[in-house]
């Protein structure tokens, strides 16, 4: 990507598509094109080829979806696998249409089988049954990264696939009922201590085990594989790390100053036992995250809960 290159980031409102933006933004990129959902509404096909017809992109993120907790995919089925086809068909088959030089897809680790090995390489996808709960959103997911397969194959575009571990970040979603366990717990913890709570109350057994990346490395690593010659169809993004619930809990505790006790309620899920992203193939490529676990944790919890960024638990996630 040249500085002068248009550059459309679709859903950039949301955790990943403003992370993309500010990292671009930083590297010196300045021709950003954006849309809010109520500018450009991605599922509607004539706003979307009338778009990228007047405004002809060189480069695209596709950052933009209908996200949300397990019990929004559980419950939502059919909005969340009917926006998400159409977001993508709809951008994907635009940007084949105008010339678009590359276009990155975001995933989900979600699209991989409930019974992967771990950690997980790309080579897993659709070698088994997916996770129910979310399975209507990850077909979609599947379908987007078999569009940009099949738009490669047959037309030669430079359209690529990423996977993102679990992510978190300052535009999270702090919501008790349907945030992730990071932002939950940097919230449970705050809390307890502000009120002076003896106790914080963990979800499950804490031996499960989950992969944690800085939204901010994610959008570093976008950039990075967008600017890369070559061009898997298919590669995981995260840190190669893992660390049980009971841990992180230890970590946010820390973090946060909280002197009470940790009390785990075995009656709430523990979910899969472990998640964690092959990420060698991203390794070889020559990019690895920066940010350490608890660096970013401490970069969340000032700028959200010491500075208080007004509105803040009102956001959704992006992906
Ligand atoms: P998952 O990675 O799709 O399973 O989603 P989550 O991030 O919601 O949960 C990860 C693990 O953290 C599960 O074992 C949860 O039971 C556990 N957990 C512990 N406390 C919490 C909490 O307050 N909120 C959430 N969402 N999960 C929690």
């Amino acid at each position: 990507m040249r500085h002068t290159d248009k550059i459309y980031v679709a859903g950039h409102r949301g955790m990943v598509g403003s992370a993309i933006v500010q990292r671009l933004k930083e590297l010196g990129y300045h021709h950003l094109l954006l849309r809010s959902s109520a500018e450009l509404d991605l599922r509607n096909q004539a706003a979307v080829f009338e778009f990228f017809k007047k405004e002809r992109p060189d480069y695209v993120f596709l950052a933009a979806a209908r996200v949300g907790g397990i019990l929004a995919n559980n419950t939502y089925r059919a909005e969340f696998i009917y926006d998400n086809l159409q977001i993508e068909a709809n951008v994907i088959h635009a940007a084949y249409l105008n010339g678009v030089k590359k276009l990155l897809f975001l995933g989900s680790s979600c699209i991989y089988p409930k019974f992967a090995p771990q950690p997980i390489p790309e080579s897993a996808l659709l070698t088994g049954p997916l996770e129910p709960t979310n399975e209507p959103y990850a077909i979609a997911k599947i379908a987007g990264v078999k569009m940009c397969e099949a738009y490669r194959a047959q037309y030669g575009c430079h359209f690529i696939s990423v996977m993102p571990t679990n992510l978190y970040g300052i535009n999270d979603n702090f919501d008790l009922e349907t945030s992730h366990v990071l932002p939950a717990l940097l919230r449970k913890f705050h809390e307890a201590r502000i009120s002076g709570a003896p106790e914080v109350v963990v979800w499950g057994t804490g031996t499960p085990r989950r992969e944690f990346l800085y939204v901010d490395d994610l959008a570093d690593a976008c950039v990075f594989l967008m600017n890369h010659p070559e061009e898997p169809s298919l590669i995981n993004i995260g840190t190669g790390e893992d660390i049980s619930i009971a841990e992180l809990a230890e970590l946010i505790q820390q973090v946060v100053g909280y002197t009470g006790k940790i009390v785990f309620d075995t009656t709430k899920p523990d979910g899969t036992p472990r998640k964690l992203l092959d990420v060698s193939r991203l390794h070889e490529m020559g990019w690895h995250h920066k940010t350490s676990l608890k660096e970013g944790i401490r970069k969340v919890y000032e700028a959200v809960f010491l500075q208080g960024q007004p509105g803040i638990f009102q956001r959704k996630r992006a992906v």
